[in-house]
């Protein structure tokens, strides 16, 4: 017996979850008897490789087999079940890691800045929502009795939520998470949970281990817990902003600035990096907000609720939450990213872009301090500032037409992704809503 099944053992421990993620960024495996743990991370747990959304697999047999490889320093208890442990596993394919595995994709682009020795940092933010099932199927906030018109920090449903909150904080510090903060964010029922940021996997790893739990927890409690990025027209959406910053192998923070960049909150270096990620904005679009659902939180102009906090425009600006980027002394925050984006493939994309960026010695163009919520599009774009994507089929193809995008992803998956992704567009596109049935129907 490993050291490790001993310790797993003495703690309880009777059976593993091998736990990979797909394309879309939703938490799939097996259980698997502690016994063969040695296995586990050796080979791996097989899986019908054609059953698993963007692995490419059918085309290469119906008998691929897909492996989903433990790796050793990250097996641990799932407090929220006892005598189950979790362990993060990484796709391989014929004994090779598997290019079209989300963890291999992000693999390859933490090595690309290792090269150069550099790590990348993210503290990634998780908003959510606490759904219930109201009468005939609809979806309702879990807590909303009160019809706030501005339902952030609020103090009246924090409460009721405490005990979810309380089960999820110890939860994830049990698993050696730093948690932060958590509150009501600007919607019924939405919340979000802050932890430390981390080196670019641990900050993926520990966002799948949040949704695992989040799910868990909520579901004991009898609700749903929703990453959807926008369940509410009328409400703000859940972002998955991505704080971000680039660090050297003496633990320096290269997106600090030095005496000689004057007032700058970043080095000429953080700039380039934030530049190759505003002009790659369209592509990374597809892998940030990856839904059709997503579009609706990247809107133009404000919903009556207000202000939904949510970027429609390429922009950056010191401490500007009305744009893509945010800058921050020393960091950035990327607020393009909602809820149901794959934290693996955000983080490989937004790589790829920034090292772009670098390469090229791109200029992000000046600071926009203005409010980008109160002017009118004509006057933005008069700015130089552009549009984001408005939909799920214009992020699809420009991620088709973004070599750089594409090949961070490798060709696997960014086949696999755009073939389904537009494919999930065409579905949406045609159907016909009871919207436009109420809307024509009796019209024409
Ligand atoms: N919910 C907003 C979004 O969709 C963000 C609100 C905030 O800044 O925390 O991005
Ligand atoms: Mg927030
Ligand atoms: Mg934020």
């Amino acid at each position: 017996m490993i050291e490790l099944q001993q310790r797993l053992a003495a703690q309880g421990v009777h059976t593993v979850l091998a736990q990979f993620t797909d394309m879309h960024g939703v938490a799939k495996g097996k259980y698997v008897p502690l016994a063969k743990l040695p296995e586990l991370i050796d080979t791996g747990a097989g899986f019908a490789g054609p059953s698993i959304w963007g692995t490419g697999l059918p085309r290469t047999g119906p008998r691929a087999e897909y492996y989903a490889r433990a790796e050793p320093g990250l097996v641990q208890a799932m407090p929220w079940m006892p005598g189950y442990a979790r362990a993060v596993c990484s796709g391989f394919v014929d004994h090779q890691p598997f290019e079209g595995c989300p963890r291999q994709v992000l693999k390859r682009a933490t090595a690309k800045l290792a090269e150069r020795g550099w790590t990348l940092k993210t503290g990634i933010e998780p908003e959510f929502f606490l759904l219930k099932r109201g009468e005939s199927g609809s979806w309702l906030p879990a807590d909303d009795h009160d019809r706030l018109d501005k339902p952030s920090y609020d103090l009246k449903s924090l409460p009721r939520q405490a005990g979810f909150l309380q089960a999820l904080n110890e939860t994830l510090t049990a698993c050696g998470l730093d948690v932060l903060q958590l509150d009501h964010e600007d919607a019924h029922g939405q919340y979000e949970v802050n932890f430390a940021f981390d080196d670019a996997m641990s900050s993926a790893d520990h966002i799948m281990l949040f949704k695992l739990a989040a799910h868990a927890l909520a579901e004991e409690r009898g609700m749903v817990f929703s990453m959807m990025p926008k369940p509410f027209a009328n409400q703000p959406g859940s972002g998955l902003h991505f704080h971000v910053s680039l660090w050297d192998e003496a633990g320096r923070c290269v997106f600090s600035p030095d005496e000689r960049d004057g007032s700058a909150w970043l080095s000429p270096l953080g700039r380039q990096f934030m530049a190759g990620v505003l002009a790659h904005s369209p592509a990374l679009c597809a892998l940030a907000a990856p839904t059709v659902n997503s579009y609706k939180r990247l809107v133009v102009g404000q919903s009556l609720s207000g202000t939904s906090w949510a970027p429609a425009y390429i922009a950056h600006g010191p401490n500007n939450r009305t744009a893509t980027l945010r800058t921050l002394p020393g960091r950035f925050e990327w607020r393009l990213p909602d809820a149901s984006a794959n934290p693996y493939l955000a983080s490989a994309v937004l790589i790829a872009a920034g090292l772009d960026g670098i390469d090229r010695g791109l200029d992000p163009g000046p600071d926009c301090t203005e409010d980008l919520f109160q002017l009118s599009l004509p006057e933005i774009l008069a700015r130089g500032h552009g549009l984001l994507p408005q939909s799920l089929g214009e992020a699809v193809d420009a991620l088709e037409g973004d070599g750089v995008v594409r090949q961070a992803l490798g060709e696997v998956l960014s086949n696999e992704f755009i073939r389904l992704k537009r494919a999930e567009w065409i579905e949406y596109a045609r159907h016909v809503s009871p919207w436009e049935l109420q809307r024509y129907a009796a019209t024409f």
